[in-house]
C-alpha cells in the first residue's frame, strides 16, 4: 500500500456489516434499508435489461434519459436550470463522484477543508488526489459548524469546501443563514465548494437548500447526489454530478478513467425513480421521520444520550451515560452483549478524543425490526 493510503485499513461499514453477519445480530450500523426501493423502479431495471437498453457500455456522461430527468429534479424541487448536455454528470454513487471531484480539481498539496465527523471515503479521496484534508470538528449537541473557526481555516493553499448537508452522522442540517455565510466566504476566498447531498429527501427539521442556488456559487459549487438513499437502492450505484460547465468537464474527465460509465440498466430506472410524483417523496421522508422518532426514543429510554438528528437517517449517540468510554470498543461487543449492530463515531473523526465516546445508529429499517433492537439495547 502507498504512503498515500497508508493509514486506510478496512471501511468500518465493511467491519461492522461482517460482524452483524457472523453474529446474527440486528444490523443498524451501515446505513442501508431493509426493504428495497419502489416495485415498479424495479420493474424499469428489469423491463430494461429485457429490452436491451443499457446492456451494452452507455454513454460515458450517462444516458440522456437519467440526464434529463436529474435537471428536471433540480427543476422541480429547487428552482434550478441545468444544461443536461454540459452540466450533468452519471456516477457510479456518489462515491465516485466525490473521489472524480478529488482528482480532476486538487493539486498535490492542496487543502481541502471539511466538517469531521466525516463519511469516511472523504479522507481516502482527498489522500488518493494528493490533498491535504483541513478538518473542523463539529461538537456535542448540535453538530453547528464554527463559521470563524472556517474562516480562520482558510488558506493560500485551501482549494475546496467539502460540505455534506444533510450530515453524516450527526444528523445536521445546515441552515440559510449558515449556508449564506458559507457562500460569502467562498466568493471572498475564490474556493470551490464540493456538496455532497446524498440525504437532500431526508430532511425532517428544516429543509434542504442546495448552496449552488445561492448568489455567487453557480459557477463555484459541485453538487452531488445518488439516487441510493432517495429511493432505497445502495446496491445500485447510481449517482451524479451537477456543476457549471468547466467544473463538470474537469469531473468527467476525471470519471472516464476510473469507471468509464455505471451500469446502464439501473440508470433507465432511475430516471423513472427522479419522476415519481411528490407523494413518494413526502412519504418516504414522513416514514423516516416516524422510525427517527421511534429509535430516538427507544434509545434513551435504553439511557444513551441521544442527539436528535434533523436530517438524514442516522441518530448520533453518546454512551458515555452508559459509562462507556470507547466507542469502537463498545461497538465490537455489542453484538455479543445484546445482539445489536451500530458504528463508532470515532473512526469519522481526526481528533481522537472528538468523537471518542460516539455511537451512530440506522433507522432505515421496517418498525418491528427498530422495536426489537430498543428492546435488546434495553436490556444493557
Ligand atoms: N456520502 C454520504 C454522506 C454517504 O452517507 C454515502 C453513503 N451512501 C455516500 C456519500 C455514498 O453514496 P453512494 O452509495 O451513492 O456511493
Ligand atoms: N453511507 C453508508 C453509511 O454511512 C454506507 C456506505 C458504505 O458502506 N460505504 O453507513
Amino acid at each position: 500500500l502507498n504512503r498515500r493510503l497508508a493509514e486506510f485499513g478496512t471501511t468500518i461499514f465493511a467491519e461492522m456489516s461482517a460482524l452483524a453477519l457472523r453474529t446474527g445480530a440486528i444490523n443498524l450500523g451501515q446505513g442501508f434499508p431493509d426493504t428495497d426501493g419502489p416495485e415498479e423502479v424495479r420493474e424499469a431495471a428489469v423491463r430494461a435489461l429485457r429490452d436491451g437498453r443499457g446492456n451494452q457500455y452507455p454513454p460515458g456522461p450517462g444516458i440522456p434519459e437519467l440526464r434529463t430527468a436529474i435537471t428536471e429534479h433540480q427543476q422541480r424541487f429547487y428552482g434550478l436550470g441545468f444544461d443536461p448536455d454540459t452540466e450533468v454528470l452519471v456516477t457510479a454513487g456518489a462515491t465516485e463522484a466525490i473521489a472524480a471531484t478529488m482528482l480532476a480539481l486538487l493539486e498535490p498539496g492542496d487543502e481541502v477543508i471539511a466538517f469531521e465527523p466525516y463519511y469516511d471515503s472523504y479522507a481516502a479521496s482527498i489522500a488518493m488526489a494528493g490533498g491535504k484534508r483541513v478538518p473542523l470538528t463539529l461538537r456535542a449537541p448540535d453538530f453547528r459548524p464554527d463559521l470563524d473557526a472556517l474562516r480562520d481555516a482558510v488558506t493560500d493553499r485551501t482549494r475546496l469546501l467539502l460540505l455534506n448537508s444533510p450530515h453524516n452522522p450527526t444528523g445536521m442540517v445546515l441552515t440559510r443563514e449558515e449556508l449564506t455565510a458559507i457562500a460569502e466566504l467562498a466568493v471572498e476566498r475564490d474556493l470551490i465548494v464540493v456538496t455532497d447531498e446524498v440525504y437532500e429527501h431526508l430532511v425532517f427539521d428544516g429543509e434542504h437548500i442546495p448552496l449552488i442556488s445561492l448568489p455567487g456559487m453557480r459557477e463555484r459549487t459541485v453538487s452531488i447526489s445518488s439516487a441510493g438513499k432517495t429511493f432505497s437502492f445502495t446496491g445500485w450505484k447510481v449517482g451524479w454530478v451537477t456543476a457549471a460547465a468547466p467544473l463538470l468537464t474537469a469531473v468527467r474527465t476525471a470519471k472516464q478513467f476510473l469507471t468509464y460509465v455505471s451500469a446502464g440498466p439501473f440508470q433507465f430506472a432511475v430516471a423513472e425513480a427522479l419522476r415519481l410524483p411528490d407523494d413518494y417523496y413526502s412519504a418516504f421522508r414522513a416514514d423516516l421521520g416516524a422510525k427517527r422518532d421511534l429509535l430516538a426514543g427507544g434509545l434513551a429510554d435504553a439511557g444513551f444520550e441521544v442527539h436528535r438528528p434533523q436530517g438524514t437517517y442516522f441518530i448520533t449517540t453518546d454512551v458515555a451515560a452508559l459509562g462507556e468510554k470507547d466507542a469502537l470498543a463498545f461497538c465490537r461487543a455489542l453484538p455479543e452483549r445484546c445482539g445489536v449492530v451500530a458504528v463508532p463515531n470515532s473512526v469519522f473523526y481526526d481528533d481522537p478524543e472528538a468523537g471518542r465516546s460516539q455511537v451512530r445508529f440506522a433507522f432505515c429499517k421496517q418498525e418491528s425490526v427498530l422495536r426489537e433492537a430498543v428492546t435488546r439495547l434495553g436490556r444493557l
